[in-house]
Protein backbone atom coordinates (compact mmCIF):
# COMPACT_ATOMS: atom_id res chain seq x y z
CA UNK A 1 0.00 0.00 0.00
CA UNK A 2 1.19 3.90 -0.59
CA UNK A 3 2.30 3.96 3.35
CA UNK A 4 4.68 1.10 3.28
CA UNK A 5 5.73 3.03 -0.47
CA UNK A 6 6.74 5.75 1.68
CA UNK A 7 8.92 3.82 3.93
CA UNK A 8 10.63 2.10 1.04
CA UNK A 9 11.40 5.17 -0.78
CA UNK A 10 12.69 6.92 2.11
CA UNK A 11 16.32 8.12 1.31
CA UNK A 12 19.37 7.40 3.25
CA UNK A 13 22.61 9.39 2.36
CA UNK A 14 25.86 8.35 4.25
CA UNK A 15 29.30 8.90 3.19
CA UNK A 16 31.58 11.66 2.69
CA UNK A 17 28.53 14.51 2.39
CA UNK A 18 28.95 18.15 3.75
CA UNK A 19 25.58 18.18 5.46
CA UNK A 20 23.96 21.65 5.88
CA UNK A 21 20.94 22.34 7.68
CA UNK A 22 18.97 25.29 6.62
CA UNK A 23 15.62 26.88 7.31
CA UNK A 24 12.71 26.70 4.38
CA UNK A 25 10.10 28.33 5.77
CA UNK A 26 9.32 27.41 9.44
CA UNK A 27 10.74 23.94 8.73
CA UNK A 28 14.45 22.62 8.19
CA UNK A 29 15.56 21.78 4.52
CA UNK A 30 19.12 19.47 4.59
CA UNK A 31 21.53 19.94 2.19
CA UNK A 32 23.70 16.93 1.56
CA UNK A 33 26.77 17.95 -1.22
CA UNK A 34 29.69 15.65 -2.19
CA UNK A 35 32.47 16.63 -4.67
CA UNK A 36 34.02 19.78 -6.14
CA UNK A 37 31.77 21.75 -7.98
CA UNK A 38 32.10 25.31 -9.70
CA UNK A 39 29.71 26.80 -7.40
CA UNK A 40 29.35 27.32 -4.03
CA UNK A 41 27.62 25.37 -1.45
CA UNK A 42 25.43 28.59 -0.36
CA UNK A 43 25.09 29.14 -4.07
CA UNK A 44 24.02 25.80 -4.36
CA UNK A 45 21.47 26.51 -1.25
CA UNK A 46 20.63 29.52 -2.24
CA UNK A 47 19.20 27.94 -5.44
CA UNK A 48 17.63 24.97 -3.77
CA UNK A 49 15.52 27.00 -1.19
CA UNK A 50 14.50 29.60 -3.68
CA UNK A 51 12.82 26.64 -5.98
CA UNK A 52 11.51 24.48 -3.34
CA UNK A 53 9.43 27.57 -1.85
CA UNK A 54 8.44 28.50 -4.81
CA UNK A 55 6.86 24.80 -5.22
CA UNK A 56 5.21 25.02 -1.28
CA UNK A 57 3.82 27.93 -2.04
CA UNK A 58 2.28 27.11 -5.58
CA UNK A 59 0.73 24.24 -3.57
CA UNK A 60 -0.26 26.08 -0.42
CA UNK A 61 1.59 22.92 1.53
CA UNK A 62 4.55 23.80 4.07
CA UNK A 63 4.04 20.33 6.04
CA UNK A 64 7.41 19.14 5.22
CA UNK A 65 8.69 17.69 8.51
CA UNK A 66 12.06 17.57 7.18
CA UNK A 67 13.41 18.12 3.88
CA UNK A 68 16.77 16.37 2.04
CA UNK A 69 18.55 17.17 -1.17
CA UNK A 70 21.70 15.05 -1.98
CA UNK A 71 23.92 16.86 -4.43
CA UNK A 72 26.43 14.26 -5.64
CA UNK A 73 28.82 13.95 -9.28
CA UNK A 74 28.80 11.27 -11.73
CA UNK A 75 31.89 9.72 -11.85
CA UNK A 76 32.38 11.00 -14.97
CA UNK A 77 31.74 14.29 -16.66
CA UNK A 78 29.47 13.81 -19.47
CA UNK A 79 27.94 17.30 -19.00
CA UNK A 80 23.99 15.67 -18.37
CA UNK A 81 21.79 15.38 -15.28
CA UNK A 82 19.60 12.81 -13.47
CA UNK A 83 17.49 13.13 -10.54
CA UNK A 84 14.70 10.63 -8.40
CA UNK A 85 12.60 11.54 -6.29
CA UNK A 86 11.50 10.34 -2.93
CA UNK A 87 8.98 10.80 -0.18
CA UNK A 88 10.34 14.30 1.66
CA UNK A 89 13.50 13.61 -0.14
CA UNK A 90 15.73 13.55 -4.03
CA UNK A 91 18.74 12.98 -4.78
CA UNK A 92 20.22 15.27 -8.18
CA UNK A 93 23.72 13.74 -9.73
CA UNK A 94 24.77 16.14 -12.19
CA UNK A 95 27.62 15.70 -15.17
CA UNK A 96 28.23 19.62 -15.29
CA UNK A 97 29.81 22.26 -13.63
CA UNK A 98 27.11 25.24 -12.85
CA UNK A 99 23.46 25.56 -11.91
CA UNK A 100 22.59 25.79 -15.39
CA UNK A 101 18.91 25.74 -16.59
CA UNK A 102 19.40 21.94 -16.68
CA UNK A 103 19.94 22.03 -13.11
CA UNK A 104 17.19 24.62 -12.11
CA UNK A 105 14.86 22.13 -14.25
CA UNK A 106 16.13 19.28 -12.64
CA UNK A 107 15.29 20.94 -9.45
CA UNK A 108 11.42 22.00 -9.96
CA UNK A 109 11.11 18.79 -11.47
CA UNK A 110 12.23 16.49 -9.13
CA UNK A 111 10.84 18.85 -6.03
CA UNK A 112 7.39 18.96 -8.24
CA UNK A 113 7.40 14.97 -7.58
CA UNK A 114 6.48 15.50 -4.11
CA UNK A 115 2.59 16.15 -4.80
CA UNK A 116 3.01 14.90 -8.14
CA UNK A 117 2.15 11.74 -7.75
CA UNK A 118 3.67 11.40 -3.83
CA UNK A 119 0.99 13.11 -2.54
CA UNK A 120 -1.91 12.43 -4.63
CA UNK A 121 -2.48 8.93 -3.53
CA UNK A 122 -1.72 5.68 -4.61
CA UNK A 123 -0.59 4.61 -8.12
CA UNK A 124 -1.86 1.15 -8.74
CA UNK A 125 0.30 -0.10 -11.40
CA UNK A 126 3.26 2.43 -10.96
CA UNK A 127 5.27 3.26 -13.72
CA UNK A 128 2.61 1.89 -15.93
CA UNK A 129 -0.92 3.45 -17.09
CA UNK A 130 -0.30 6.82 -14.67
CA UNK A 131 2.73 7.88 -15.64
CA UNK A 132 1.75 10.27 -18.45
CA UNK A 133 0.11 12.14 -15.18
CA UNK A 134 2.98 11.80 -13.31
CA UNK A 135 5.56 12.68 -15.46
CA UNK A 136 4.32 15.09 -18.20
CA UNK A 137 2.58 16.89 -16.01
CA UNK A 138 5.27 17.81 -13.75
CA UNK A 139 7.58 18.40 -16.59
CA UNK A 140 5.16 21.05 -17.80
CA UNK A 141 5.18 22.71 -14.49
CA UNK A 142 8.89 22.47 -13.71
CA UNK A 143 8.89 25.25 -16.59
CA UNK A 144 6.10 26.92 -15.28
CA UNK A 145 7.37 27.22 -11.65
CA UNK A 146 10.64 28.17 -12.86
CA UNK A 147 9.32 31.06 -14.73
CA UNK A 148 6.98 32.28 -11.46
CA UNK A 149 10.10 32.38 -9.80
CA UNK A 150 11.40 34.82 -12.37
CA UNK A 151 14.47 32.14 -12.73
CA UNK A 152 13.45 31.75 -16.78
CA UNK A 153 12.37 35.06 -18.61
CA UNK A 154 9.37 35.01 -20.62
CA UNK A 155 11.50 34.06 -24.07
CA UNK A 156 12.96 31.66 -22.09
CA UNK A 157 10.20 30.03 -21.05
CA UNK A 158 8.61 30.38 -24.30
CA UNK A 159 11.22 28.83 -26.65
CA UNK A 160 10.89 25.52 -23.98
CA UNK A 161 7.57 25.37 -24.77
CA UNK A 162 8.45 25.41 -28.24
CA UNK A 163 11.03 22.38 -27.96
CA UNK A 164 8.38 20.70 -25.83
CA UNK A 165 5.49 21.11 -29.35
CA UNK A 166 8.57 20.36 -31.99
CA UNK A 167 9.56 16.91 -29.68
CA UNK A 168 5.83 16.26 -29.22
CA UNK A 169 5.74 17.11 -33.70
CA UNK A 170 8.50 14.83 -34.04
CA UNK A 171 7.57 12.14 -32.55
CA UNK A 172 6.34 9.09 -34.44
CA UNK A 173 3.72 7.75 -31.83
CA UNK A 174 1.60 10.12 -30.07
CA UNK A 175 0.13 7.29 -27.79
CA UNK A 176 0.79 4.78 -25.62
CA UNK A 177 4.55 4.30 -25.74
CA UNK A 178 4.90 8.11 -25.52
CA UNK A 179 2.43 9.04 -23.02
CA UNK A 180 4.51 11.67 -21.35
CA UNK A 181 5.66 13.45 -24.70
CA UNK A 182 2.24 13.80 -25.21
CA UNK A 183 0.74 14.48 -21.81
CA UNK A 184 3.30 17.37 -21.19
CA UNK A 185 1.53 18.88 -24.25
CA UNK A 186 -2.32 17.96 -22.83
CA UNK A 187 -1.35 19.82 -20.01
CA UNK A 188 -0.27 23.25 -22.31
CA UNK A 189 -3.78 22.33 -23.78
CA UNK A 190 -5.97 22.20 -20.81
CA UNK A 191 -4.27 24.96 -18.97
CA UNK A 192 -5.07 27.66 -21.50
CA UNK A 193 -8.66 25.32 -21.68
CA UNK A 194 -9.31 26.23 -18.48
CA UNK A 195 -8.19 29.73 -18.52
CA UNK A 196 -10.08 30.39 -21.27
CA UNK A 197 -13.42 29.49 -20.09
CA UNK A 198 -13.22 30.40 -16.57
CA UNK A 199 -12.11 34.07 -18.30
CA UNK A 200 -8.74 33.82 -16.52
CA UNK A 201 -10.58 33.70 -12.74
CA UNK A 202 -9.04 29.52 -13.18
CA UNK A 203 -6.24 27.38 -14.03
CA UNK A 204 -4.60 24.16 -14.08
CA UNK A 205 -3.26 25.16 -10.72
CA UNK A 206 -7.11 24.20 -9.80
CA UNK A 207 -6.39 20.96 -11.13
CA UNK A 208 -3.74 19.95 -9.55
CA UNK A 209 -4.06 21.49 -5.83
CA UNK A 210 -8.10 19.46 -5.88
CA UNK A 211 -6.05 16.36 -6.53
CA UNK A 212 -3.59 17.23 -3.53
CA UNK A 213 -5.72 17.75 -1.31
CA UNK A 214 -7.68 14.77 -2.04
CA UNK A 215 -4.63 12.82 -1.81
CA UNK A 216 -3.79 14.35 1.82
CA UNK A 217 -7.35 14.37 3.26
CA UNK A 218 -7.30 10.51 2.02
CA UNK A 219 -3.04 9.04 1.41
CA UNK A 220 -5.31 5.52 0.36
CA UNK A 221 -7.31 7.13 -2.90
CA UNK A 222 -6.40 6.10 -6.12
CA UNK A 223 -4.38 8.02 -8.25
CA UNK A 224 -5.93 7.08 -11.53
CA UNK A 225 -6.23 8.29 -15.01
CA UNK A 226 -9.95 8.29 -14.41
CA UNK A 227 -9.87 10.19 -11.50
CA UNK A 228 -7.85 12.46 -12.97
CA UNK A 229 -10.51 13.31 -15.79
CA UNK A 230 -13.15 13.22 -12.96
CA UNK A 231 -11.37 16.20 -11.59
CA UNK A 232 -10.24 18.42 -14.74
CA UNK A 233 -13.56 17.67 -16.25
CA UNK A 234 -15.10 20.00 -13.43
CA UNK A 235 -13.43 22.87 -14.89
CA UNK A 236 -14.28 22.19 -18.93
CA UNK A 237 -17.32 22.66 -20.90
CA UNK A 238 -18.98 19.72 -22.85
CA UNK A 239 -16.76 19.83 -25.72
CA UNK A 240 -13.56 20.11 -24.22
CA UNK A 241 -14.67 17.17 -21.58
CA UNK A 242 -15.15 14.94 -24.35
CA UNK A 243 -11.79 16.37 -26.25
CA UNK A 244 -9.56 15.61 -22.69
CA UNK A 245 -10.65 12.04 -22.95
CA UNK A 246 -9.85 11.40 -26.97
CA UNK A 247 -6.80 13.40 -25.83
CA UNK A 248 -6.21 10.83 -23.21
CA UNK A 249 -7.42 7.79 -23.95
CA UNK A 250 -7.11 7.40 -27.67
CA UNK A 251 -4.17 9.49 -28.28
CA UNK A 252 -5.80 12.00 -30.56
CA UNK A 253 -3.54 14.49 -31.63
CA UNK A 254 -3.32 17.41 -29.70
CA UNK A 255 -4.35 21.17 -30.81
CA UNK A 256 -2.05 23.30 -29.74
CA UNK A 257 -4.02 26.44 -28.02
CA UNK A 258 -3.54 29.71 -27.91
CA UNK A 259 -1.18 31.03 -25.81
CA UNK A 260 -2.87 31.77 -22.72
CA UNK A 261 -4.12 35.39 -21.84
CA UNK A 262 -0.77 37.01 -22.77
CA UNK A 263 -0.76 40.12 -25.31
CA UNK A 264 3.03 39.81 -26.61
CA UNK A 265 2.99 36.16 -27.72
CA UNK A 266 1.34 34.59 -30.50
CA UNK A 267 1.12 31.35 -32.06
CA UNK A 268 2.62 30.92 -35.43
CA UNK A 269 3.58 27.99 -37.92
CA UNK A 270 7.06 27.29 -39.14
CA UNK A 271 8.28 25.16 -41.43
CA UNK A 272 10.88 23.10 -39.13
CA UNK A 273 13.01 20.26 -40.08
CA UNK A 274 11.86 17.14 -37.36
CA UNK A 275 15.00 15.95 -35.67
CA UNK A 276 15.61 12.90 -37.26
CA UNK A 277 18.63 10.60 -35.84
CA UNK A 278 18.60 8.66 -39.18
CA UNK A 279 18.84 5.36 -37.69
CA UNK A 280 17.70 3.33 -34.73
CA UNK A 281 18.40 5.20 -31.26
CA UNK A 282 17.13 2.22 -29.36
CA UNK A 283 20.10 -0.32 -30.16
CA UNK A 284 22.04 2.92 -30.56
CA UNK A 285 21.56 3.34 -26.44
CA UNK A 286 21.68 -0.03 -25.23
CA UNK A 287 24.02 -2.00 -27.59
CA UNK A 288 26.41 0.81 -28.78
CA UNK A 289 25.62 -0.36 -32.71
CA UNK A 290 24.37 0.97 -35.44
CA UNK A 291 21.34 -0.39 -37.43
CA UNK A 292 18.39 0.05 -39.62
CA UNK A 293 19.91 3.10 -41.06
CA UNK A 294 17.96 4.58 -43.62
CA UNK A 295 19.31 5.89 -47.04
CA UNK A 296 17.57 8.94 -46.99
CA UNK A 297 18.96 10.39 -43.94
CA UNK A 298 21.64 12.95 -43.68
CA UNK A 299 23.44 10.61 -41.15
CA UNK A 300 23.01 7.64 -44.28
CA UNK A 301 24.94 11.04 -46.62
CA UNK A 302 27.78 11.20 -43.95
CA UNK A 303 28.53 7.96 -43.73
CA UNK A 304 27.08 5.86 -40.67
CA UNK A 305 26.47 2.52 -41.86
CA UNK A 306 24.26 -0.88 -40.44
CA UNK A 307 26.82 -2.92 -37.78
CA UNK A 308 29.27 -0.05 -36.96
CA UNK A 309 30.18 -0.04 -33.34
CA UNK A 310 29.70 3.05 -31.75
CA UNK A 311 33.24 4.03 -29.30
CA UNK A 312 31.97 7.08 -29.07
CA UNK A 313 28.63 9.60 -29.40
CA UNK A 314 27.57 12.92 -28.88
CA UNK A 315 23.76 13.62 -29.32
CA UNK A 316 21.16 16.54 -28.29
CA UNK A 317 17.92 14.73 -28.62
CA UNK A 318 15.48 16.65 -30.80
CA UNK A 319 17.81 19.69 -31.32
CA UNK A 320 18.41 19.84 -34.86
CA UNK A 321 20.94 22.71 -34.42
CA UNK A 322 23.63 20.78 -33.27
CA UNK A 323 25.38 17.76 -34.99
CA UNK A 324 25.40 14.55 -34.12
CA UNK A 325 28.76 13.31 -33.14
CA UNK A 326 30.29 9.86 -33.37
CA UNK A 327 33.21 8.06 -33.69
CA UNK A 328 32.64 4.37 -35.01
CA UNK A 329 34.89 1.50 -35.70
CA UNK A 330 34.52 0.64 -39.66
CA UNK A 331 36.05 -1.69 -41.84
CA UNK A 332 38.38 0.30 -42.71
CA UNK A 333 39.40 1.43 -39.21
CA UNK A 334 38.02 4.29 -36.98
CA UNK A 335 35.86 6.88 -37.85
CA UNK A 336 34.37 10.33 -37.34
CA UNK A 337 31.34 11.41 -38.20
CA UNK A 338 29.53 14.80 -38.09
CA UNK A 339 25.98 15.94 -39.19
CA UNK A 340 23.38 17.52 -39.02
CA UNK A 341 20.24 15.43 -37.74
CA UNK A 342 17.72 17.02 -39.74
CA UNK A 343 14.55 14.96 -41.10
CA UNK A 344 11.53 15.77 -43.51
CA UNK A 345 10.64 19.68 -42.96
CA UNK A 346 6.73 19.84 -41.20
CA UNK A 347 4.68 22.59 -40.45
CA UNK A 348 4.90 22.95 -36.75
CA UNK A 349 3.17 25.71 -34.64
CA UNK A 350 5.72 27.99 -32.29
CA UNK A 351 4.55 30.52 -30.27
CA UNK A 352 6.33 33.90 -31.00
CA UNK A 353 7.30 36.61 -28.58
CA UNK A 354 6.83 39.86 -30.15
CA UNK A 355 10.52 41.16 -29.33
CA UNK A 356 9.14 45.16 -29.63
CA UNK A 357 6.78 44.84 -27.04
CA UNK A 358 8.88 42.70 -24.86
CA UNK A 359 11.72 45.18 -25.35
CA UNK A 360 9.36 48.64 -24.87
CA UNK A 361 7.13 47.38 -22.34
CA UNK A 362 8.17 44.21 -20.51
CA UNK A 363 5.33 45.25 -18.12
CA UNK A 364 2.58 44.19 -20.48
CA UNK A 365 4.22 40.93 -21.37
CA UNK A 366 4.27 39.39 -17.75
CA UNK A 367 2.68 35.86 -17.44
CA UNK A 368 -0.54 36.20 -15.71
CA UNK A 369 -1.43 33.46 -13.57
CA UNK A 370 -4.92 33.38 -12.95
ZN1 LIG B 1 10.00 12.89 -13.27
Amino acid sequence: TGLWNRVNEALFAGGDFRVHRVALGNQSLVVAIRGKWSFTDEEAIAQIQKILEVEREFWHDHDFPYYLVTLKPYGVRSGSSDGSAFTNAFWLYLGGDSFSYDVQYLLAHEGFHAWNPHRMGVMKELGVSEKWFAEGFTVYYADVLLLRAGLLSLPEYVERVNRRIRDYESSPVKNLTNKEIVARIVALWLDAQIREQSKNKLSLDAVMLTLARQGTENPLVELSSERVLRVAGKYLNRTSRKTLLRLVEEGASVPIPDFPKNPCIRLATEELPLFDLGFDGDVLRSKKLVAGVREDSEAFKAGVRDGQEVLGVSVNWGDVSKPVRLTVRAVSGQLRIEYFPKGKTVSVPQYRTDEEAWTLTPERCTFQFN
